[in-house]
């Protein structure tokens, strides 16, 4: 049996959102723990570098997380390294965040910024070559590739809509798909059709990512399905599209979400479950950035100091904003 700590607000993940969460909620006056189960960063840890943070030009992605993480406990964010398993909400309207080693962070408000995870090839090199060439995000990294020949993987809406993006940069772009025929959109599809930096390897699987000796990734083994033909194509940088997991096992009861899976927030990022706010990349919203990961995450902890002030006054204190209001 685990031990009960309390807090006014836990906030589960120690990404950009979460950190930033808890820059606001320390801020706030408000006694915060984050949960955390590696090291504060989150994706920031998985991106080489960033030339879209406002303000630094160019910061590599663990840099911009130090700056996060002594910037958020400046405010009195307690970080502690723990697995979560779930989050709860008690019928008195607080909230059991449970760790792995059983201890119970009891708090009357939670903010889950658990992320997501893109779905991985599960290929040689793959890991080796993260960030060295094999990235998971075109708005992130496209602009590394410049006059360079890269390859996406996948044959879905993000594949095909991102391996269009990323020939404003790359000089050359070949979409491997493992069918002969796209999942994803006609419009989508017809937009790559016209694009004549694009080529599509049709029933074509990729087996390995190779490297150049020096770090860095110098080229891709395929293989047609069809033909059980292998070669090595040449190219210096691989976007991964097959799919993308939202992290919200932890969330234990019903909770209102789009298709796919991303929670469904209101305008002060409150989920369906009163008390439950939600930012990041577990969120459905139209991009997954650093910089609205912050946002959101800003709005998420204005959102609980509302929310517990109305909860302290007895609760249904309505947002002058029209954003949903509090009622507790
Ligand atoms: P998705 O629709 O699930 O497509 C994943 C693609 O990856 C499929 O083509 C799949 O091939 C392929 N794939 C899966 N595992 C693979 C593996 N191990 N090796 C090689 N290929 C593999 O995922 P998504 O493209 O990320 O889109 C997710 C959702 O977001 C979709 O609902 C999509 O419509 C939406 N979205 C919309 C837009 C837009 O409207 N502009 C943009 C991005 C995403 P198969 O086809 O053979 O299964």
């Amino acid at each position: 049996m685990g031990l009960t700590h309390t807090y006014d607000v836990v906030i589960v993940g120690a990404g950009p959102a979460g950190m930033c969460a808890a820059l606001y909620t320390g801020r706030s006056m408000l006694k915060t723990a984050v949960l955390e189960r590696g090291i504060p960063g989150g994706e920031l840890l998985n991106t080489e570098k960033l030339d879209d943070w406002i303000g630094e030009k160019s910061i590599l992605g663990w840099e911009l997380a130090k700056k996060f993480e002594e910037h958020s406990r400046e405010f009195g964010a307690e970080y502690v390294t723990a697995n979560v398993t779930r989050v709860t909400r008690r019928e008195d309207g607080m909230f059991d965040t449970v760790t792995d080693g059983d201890d119970v962070y009891r708090s009357p408000a939670v903010i889950v910024t658990a992320g997501g995870t893109p779905v991985k090839l599960g290929i040689p090199g793959e890991m080796e070559f993260s960030g060295k060439g094999v990235s998971y995000c075109a708005i992130c990294d496209g602009a590394f590739f410049k006059q360079q020949v890269i390859v996406v993987i996948g044959g879905g809406d993000a594949a095909v809509e991102e391996a269009d993006f990323l020939t404003r940069y790359a000089s050359k772009v070949y979409v491997i798909h493992r069918r002969d025929e796209f999942r994803a959109s006609r419009i989508l599809q017809e937009r790559l059709r016209a694009n004549p930096k694009v080529e599509v390897l049709w029933s074509t699987v990729p087996e390995e990512i190779v490297g150049d000796g020096q770090g860095l990734m110098s080229g891709i083994v395929l293989r047609n399905v069809k033909t059980d033909a292998v070669r090595t194509l040449d190219a210096t940088g691989c976007f991964v599209f097959v799919g993308f997991r939202p992290n919200t096992g932890i969330i234990d009861a019903h909770f209102d979400h789009d298709d796919m899976g991303y929670v469904l927030t209101d305008t002060t990022m409150q989920t369906s479950i009163k008390g439950l706010f939600a930012a990041g990349d577990l969120r459905s919203q139209l991009t997954r950035q650093v910089t609205t990961a912050v946002g959101d995450a800003t709005t998420a902890a204005i959102g609980v100091e509302k929310y517990l002030k109305a909860r302290a006054e007895g609760g249904h204190a309505i947002d002058p904003h029209g954003s949903g209001g509090y009622a507790v």
